[in-house]
């Protein structure tokens, strides 16, 4: 029977039509929820919830990672790993698609630094927030960060010392006002995750104090946090220069 023909048998049957309809509309409303949940895949990526914490435990396998490749703690067995539990942050860096936040007193790790250049080098737009005496203390990033290109902003103008330990990757506001600039209407996988706790980015912080570090993906967090950066952002607005001068010049 030929295409035709059976599309004329069906429009004169009224019981075939009708089963034809229902049939034609169920295959289109199960393809469309394919095509949301495939939506919804493919623009998350993987969620997080998880608290760090650092202590006394935190090092005893110190020599086991000893003149290894600092990216390979997946065989540590001290579930306290202070390396791994590093390690674990420089990879949500890695992770970052557009945009990272940070607001931290203090700044010396060398493998955060480093996470971060790989991400300025993917092209993510990186912000800082730091308090103005900290920024010089010996071996902070905040300065290699700024000669990087990286925007630093403090409190010159006020008393108060900027004491924050948080950073937000890919936080949703931040995502959608790069987008804005950029013009693109469809963003690829990202996933908003807040990163905050006690600790600084320092390897005291990392390795010999007691300090607790969340990481999540929760929305209303990631959210809250992006918007206190942005107000502080805003607020410290007008101290980018003088942070910029003050880096350059100490540098030289
Ligand atoms: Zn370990």
């Amino acid at each position: 029977m030929e295409l035709v023909e059976m599309f004329d048998l069906v429009r004169s049957h009224p019981i075939l039509a009708t089963v034809t309809m229902f049939a034609g509309t169920a295959l289109a409303s199960e393809l469309l929820w394919k095509a949301i949940q495939y939506a919804r895949r493919h623009t998350r990526r993987r969620r997080v919830h998880e608290v760090l914490f650092f202590n006394e435990l935190g090092e005893v396998c110190l020599d086991h990672h000893r003149g290894k490749s600092f990216t390979n703690t997946n065989d540590c067995r001290n579930s306290h790993c202070s390396l791994r539990s590093l390690e674990k942050i420089a990879v949500l860096m890695d992770e970052a698609q557009y945009s990272i936040d940070i607001a931290i007193y203090t700044f010396t790790s060398n493998t955060l630094w480093l996470a971060l250049k790989r991400a300025l080098q993917r092209g993510v737009s990186i912000r800082v927030i730091s308090d103005r005496e900290m920024v010089y203390c010996n071996s902070s990033k905040i300065q290699e960060m700024a000669a990087f290109g990286v925007p630093v902003r403090g409190p010159f103008k006020t008393n108060l010392i900027m004491h924050h330990k948080f950073c937000v990757i890919d936080g949703l506001a931040r995502v959608q006002e790069i987008l804005q600039v950029k013009q693109r209407k469809w963003p690829r996988p990202y996933e908003s995750v807040l990163i905050s706790g006690s600790v600084n980015w320092t390897n005291t912080g990392f390795g010999a104090n007691y300090e607790n570090c969340t990481i999540s993906s929760d929305e209303i967090l990631t959210r809250q946090y992006q918007e206190e950066f942005n107000r502080m952002w805003k607020f410290f607005a007008d101290t980018a220069e003088k942070f910029l001068k003050s880096c350059v010049e100490k540098s030289e």
